[in-house]
């Protein structure tokens, strides 16, 4: 296993940390597995409140000497909480869920536009400063799904010490995207990255031209394994989080890590994971460049970034995430397609003749279903 800094915090990770939101049913499996990737060198597990039951098996697998083994990170409900107390009444249950005196990470759960609202007017982050103080958390951060300018918005706000985003292959100007990661690495921030598969969508629907680009290219190597490489090729990617829901799945993994230093692809293998992203974007069903020669639109309409993750939400036959990016962040913030009054300005400029106002309709219907 691979190890490397965690941001300013000293501490040194494991390049792949165990993500327990997809635990296998059987429990004694699920503890079987947590202490298998421990026995083989992971020091990093990440669960959250919201995890149905995952902060209880974990608690479980950390008995009999295994909590000194690893950090552990987990997440506040943001959802569930309604006054300021809400916040240490959540932690002290987590506490107790998982067995341990300390959270080594603490994040503040998917940082949409509402939950990101509720942490401000219930001033969840003096309640982060409060609990480090008390010694029941020892770093602070956040997770996110949300456009890159509120998750530059919230780095700038507080000293958080990591962040959790979603990044793999296809996400490179997606949702935070690189330039997120290299922000936040920026400020000293450790980066997590999660949906290193798009939560196995990505190997769910592979194009042909997939398969024919890697039977082709002279090194032999998985789709799975190019799409952990390109990440971890990222020096400022601090560890990659994997939900593996079987003891087969992990050791596949451990197998991948093993050597996975950032640094380690070439220039022809990098043409290769873009040459791969290309074929996936290739089954897009809105015809948008991204150039933005339409905006910017007078009602604050975010025209390429919706036809984006509309597109994305078509390829990876309906992924929950981008629907659930469009109403959680989009709409909230007055950005959605819903503004569109229609004027036709946006569309006199698209070189690709989209009938935008149209197509805005569309995409928000189906969004919204
Ligand atoms: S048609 Fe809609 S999206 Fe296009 S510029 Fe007008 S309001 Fe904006
Ligand atoms: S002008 Fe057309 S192709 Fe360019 S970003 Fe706007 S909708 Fe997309």
């Amino acid at each position: 296993m691979e190890y490397g800094q965690y941001g300013k915090t000293g501490m040194k990770v494991s390049r792949f940390g165990l993500g327990c939101m997809r635990f296998p049913s059987d429990e004694h499996e699920a503890i079987k597995m947590v202490r298998y990737a421990i026995d083989n060198g992971v020091n990093y597990l990440d669960t959250a409140y919201m995890y149905k039951g995952s902060e209880i098996i974990t608690g479980k697998a950390l008995k009999d000497g295994y909590r000194n083994r690893t950090y552990v990170a987990t997440k506040s409900p943001i959802w569930n909480i309604t006054r300021h107390e809400d916040f240490e009444r959540y932690l002290d249950e987590e506490l107790m869920r998982l067995g341990t005196d300390h959270i080594d990470v603490y994040l503040l759960h998917n940082m949409n536009h509402d939950n990101w609202e509720k942490v401000k007017r219930y001033d969840g982050l003096t309640f982060m400063d409060k609990m480090v103080q008390k010694g029941k958390i020892l770093h602070k951060g956040f997770s996110v799904h949300n456009t890159l300018k509120a998750f530059k918005e919230i780095v700038d706000t507080f000293d958080w010490e990591m962040t959790q985003i979603q990044l793999n292959i296809l996400d490179e100007t997606q949702q935070v995207g690189v330039e997120g990661l290299k922000y936040a690495a920026d400020k000293g921030m450790a980066a997590v990255i999660m949906e290193p598969l798009r939560g196995g969508y990505l190997l769910n629907n592979i194009p042909k031209e997939v398969h024919d680009l890697l039977n082709q290219y002279p090194e032999k190597r998985s789709l799975v394994e190019w799409c952990f490489r390109w990440i971890y090729n990222m020096p400022e990617v601090s560890l990659i989080l994997s939900g593996t829901s079987t003891l087969e799945q992990l050791k596949d993994n451990l197998r991948i890590f093993e050597h996975a230093a950032p640094n380690v692809m070439t220039e022809e293998d990098l043409n290769l994971t873009g040459r791969i992203r290309g074929a996936y974007e290739a089954k897009k069903s809105i015809g948008c460049t991204g150039c933005r020669y339409c905006m910017p639109c007078p009602q604050g309409v975010t025209i390429p970034e919706i036809f984006k993750l509309y597109n994305s939400y078509q390829l990876m036959k309906s992924h929950w995430v981008d629907k659930g990016v469009y109403r959680s962040n989009l709409v909230p913030a007055g950005s959605g397609a819903d503004r569109c009054v229609e004027c036709g300005l946006c569309a006199e400029h698209c070189p690709q003749t989209l009938k935008i106002p149209e197509l805005l309709k569309e995409v928000h219907a189906e969004f919204m279903r």
